[in-house]
């Protein structure tokens, strides 16, 4: 039987068991449950781990719960922009998206830009425009809008805090029981080949066409078959500082770490050290997966042909 695992998170934060009620807990495992097991599905029939990671972040993005696709945060202005990225660690092929209005599932058109432009990385308007070309799915102002997400915009939109959406040290307590995150998953497929996505409507209240981590190749999302597949999620700008996902790959190439040992040093040495606070989750070649956080917890589960099926939210 061939060896291959999906891994997914929800987004990394201030999660506490004593600020979630049984019902939101349910609903978050249920869905991030729905997320392995349709790529489970795909990989086990021989898809791809390009195809596996997409299929488990549009479940995400259809879900109100997380803060991408459907459930992205507020900007500034009041609208929805959102980033998602995707590699192929078979062959370094990645595409990314960022800003994006009224794109259903931004993962699929970061995939359609790795698959079907001469770029990587495109922006607000002309991501838009080769939306339409595609043929990516759109849906209106009104897909987007959930109530509290508009209480949490609403909260800070005269101030120019932005905020992570799962983690609020100004308003943790009227965003109780309202943490709600990027999402990512990463994958090794039966032929022995990993990929990783992520996808985000990156911080509420952000402004000036601000940009996380998460599209960004090297700091959200990294694949490479020679070491490893990651998807972050946190405070974007230190991931980026920190050139995070990158830094997993080098630290297992250069420096013969395994992927967790990898993961360690960068989550809890390198970001904590410029107080970037978040997770991330991983998969090597050989099929060892990772799930590490220096947040108090991190929506997250992990799918693998050897019999391993676990969905957990905190530390
Ligand atoms: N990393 C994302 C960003 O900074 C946010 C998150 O992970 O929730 O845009």
């Amino acid at each position: 039987m061939s060896n291959f695992t999906i891994v997914v998170h929800g987004g990394a934060g201030t999660i506490l068991k004593e600020d979630m009620t049984p019902s939101l807990e349910l609903a978050y495992s249920e869905v991030l449950q729905e997320a392995l097991d349709k790529s489970y599905i795909l990989l086990e029939k021989g898809g791809t781990a390009v195809d596996a990671v997409k299929a488990a972040l549009i479940v995400l993005e259809d879900n109100v719960l997380f803060n991408a696709g459907r459930g992205s945060v507020f900007t500034k202005k009041g609208v929805q922009e959102m980033d998602a990225a995707i590699m192929d660690g078979s062959n370094l092929a990645a595409g990314a998206v960022c800003g994006v209005r009224n794109v259903r599932n931004p993962i699929e058109l970061a995939t359609e830009v790795m698959l079907h432009s001469n770029h990587v990385f495109l922006s607000g308007k002309g991501a838009n425009d080769f939306a339409i070309k595609q043929g990516v799915k759109l849906e209106p102002d009104e897909y987007f809008f959930s109530q509290f997400r508009y209480d949490q915009w609403k909260a800070i939109r005269d101030s120019d805090n932005y905020s992570l959406d799962h983690t609020n040290h100004q308003l943790e307590e009227l965003m109780r029981d309202k943490k709600f995150g990027t999402i990512g998953a990463v994958a090794l497929d039966g032929m022995g080949n990993i990929a990783a996505a992520t996808s985000t409507g990156g911080m509420t209240n952000k402004k000036y066409g601000r940009i996380g981590d998460s599209p960004l190749i090297g700091a959200g999302t990294y694949a490479n078959n020679k070491t490893c597949a990651i998807s972050c999620t946190g405070h974007g700008e230190m991931f980026i500082r920190s050139v995070a996902s990158y830094d997993v790959s080098c630290l297992m190439e250069y420096k013969g770490c395994s992927l967790e040992e990898a993961m360690n040093i960068v989550v809890h040495d390198k970001l904590m050290a410029i107080q970037g606070e978040g997770g991330m989750i991983g998969v090597d070649a050989k099929g060892n997966a990772a799930m590490v956080f220096n947040s108090a917890g991190m929506y997250r589960g992990v799918k693998t042909s050897k019999g391993v099926n676990m969905v957990s939210i905190y530390k």
